[in-house]
């Protein structure tokens, strides 16, 4: 694109799909698309059209528009993402669902693995009254996570911990949720689209697939208050073996639950009752 180059030009510039370039247009400049569409006489500067190729560019090699702009929407709000974690999948949103229907006023919350910290935040904003604690491995995910729950106004407290090995023994939860890495070593998905561009522990265990999920729901049951709820996202050819795993470590009410397109996407059961 050369210099003097309007709006409707860029929307013309056939190397994207409109919505895509759209919103790269949208970003640079700062505009609406309210703007943009009412103004495409208007001439990008200089500056607006070096950054909008290199985007361009980036798209055209396969880069997820969401770290392009560095947001996604989850569950009615912005993120800000990059290549740090995890880019938010909408199917992800029946976490939030089931937990939210699943929490009692004041509930204490723990998210193992938080990523960008979206399930997280987006339970403490849903639910100003729960306590929420979230932990990540990884301490980049974890500047992230804060910076979303900061920018949303947010209370959570953020961990540094390999799954559960970080909490205070015997400090237990109402809830437990986690969407842990579940994509198999091999999985040739890794290889392709947006997933080539994600970080690859977010994805998978570099295993079977069900490692983290196995840790998970081995460690969980001491961290859990009494008939409380363990939910995790899993595989699409996962919920027969995540309910065994479940149903071995003793939890009950042990069940899936389908997401949007059909698929067996969560599973969870409950904590021993305790008669104290
Ligand atoms: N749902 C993601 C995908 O299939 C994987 C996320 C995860 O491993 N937790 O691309």
């Amino acid at each position: 694109m050369a210099s003097g180059t309007h709006y409707w030009q860029v929307l013309q510039d056939g190397r994207l799909d409109g919505l895509e370039m759209r919103m790269l247009l949208c970003f640079v400049t700062g505009v609406t698309r309210t703007t943009l569409a009412a103004w495409p006489e208007r001439v990008l500067g200089t500056e607006e059209l070096v950054r909008l190729e290199a985007l361009v560019g980036r798209r055209v090699a396969g880069e997820p528009m969401a770290y392009l702009i560095g947001r996604r929407e989850f569950f009615g709000r912005e993120f800000s993402v990059d290549r740090r974690v995890l880019i938010p999948r909408p199917e992800t949103e029946l976490l939030v669902e089931l937990a939210l229907e699943r929490l009692p006023p004041q509930g204490r919350v723990l998210d193992l693995g938080t990523g960008s910290g979206v399930i997280a935040v987006s339970l403490a904003c849903e639910r100003p009254d729960l306590q929420v604690d979230a932990t990540d491995v990884c301490a980049q995910a974890l500047e992230v996570a804060r910076g979303n729950a900061q920018q949303l106004g947010a209370r959570v407290r953020f961990h540094e911990s390999d799954w559960l090995s970080g909490l205070t023994a015997g400090e237990r939860f109402d809830l437990i949720v986690s969407n842990p890495p579940y994509i198999t070593a091999n999985d040739p998905h890794l290889q392709n689209g947006d997933l080539r561009f994600e970080p690859l522990t977010a994805l998978t265990d570099h295993a079977d697939g069900l490692s983290a999920l196995r840790t998970i729901i081995a460690g969980a049951p001491l961290h859990l208050a009494s008939d409380a709820w363990l939910l995790l996202e899993h595989g699409y050819d996962q919920a027969q073996a995540v309910r065994a795993l479940l149903s071995e470590a003793g939890l009950t009410g042990v069940q899936s639950w389908t997401d949007l397109a059909g698929i067996e996407r969560v599973s969870g059961g409950r904590g021993p009752s305790f008669s104290d």
